[in-house]
């Protein structure tokens, strides 16, 4: 079962005070330098869009949820074995980065530990891999600072069916370079 829990940072300096609440939904969000501004809902054919986009958002973690947490091989295991090509931002020993095929930002990056062992989820997250969790971090920090970024941007990770994780190997989306909205979707 998808784990239920929500964590977000806004860090409004670039290393400056980061305030962290926790809260009960399955979607973590890290933003930074993020104005949150609340608009009237209007229904225009962008939201209609946005509204079909989420349904085919849906669809695919209900479809991927089967695999959820069997341990299956997924398609980053390909990308990282260089088996498909993939538009590479940063790579290190322990992590990948490459540009999502479906960007939903002008800049939407994954960030991905090469060893999943076992992280499937972050709710499947051990003792043992803070060190990587960290890793991922800080490789998105990195991948912000390379596409200019590093002033606004925000890292999401989707946890289970119910945020729409769609690939059961643990992944950040990074995504930037336009205004981003609050609440989300
Ligand atoms: P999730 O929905 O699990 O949080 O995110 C999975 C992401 O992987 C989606 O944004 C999707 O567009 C991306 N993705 C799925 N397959 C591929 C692929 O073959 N190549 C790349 N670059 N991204 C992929």
């Amino acid at each position: 079962m998808a784990s239920r829990f929500f964590v977000f940072f806004r860090n409004f300096s670039t290393v400056g005070r980061v305030a962290q609440s926790v809260r009960v939904t399955s979607r973590i969000f890290f933003s930074t330098g993020e104005l949150i501004r609340v608009l009237p809902y209007t229904r225009s054919s962008r939201s209609i869009c946005s509204t079909r986009a989420a349904h085919n958002e849906e669809a695919a973690a209900k479809a991927a949820a089967s695999v959820a947490d069997t341990g299956a091989p997924t398609i980053f295991d390909k990308i990282i074995a260089k088996e498909i090509p993939s538009d590479i931002v940063y790579e290190d020993e322990n992590v990948l980065a490459f540009r999502d095929i479906n960007p939903q930002a002008p800049v939407h990056v994954l960030v991905i530990p090469k060893l999943r062992d076992g992280l499937t989820t972050l709710g499947n997250a051990e003792p043992r891999h803070v060190e990587v969790l960290g890793q991922l971090l800080h490789a998105s920090k990195i991948v912000a600072e390379k596409e200019g970024i590093l002033d606004g941007f925000r890292v999401v990770i989707n946890n289970g069916v119910e945020a729409c994780q769609s690939v059961y190997h643990l992944h950040l989306h990074v995504l930037g370079g336009r205004q981003m909205k609050w609440p989300p979707g």
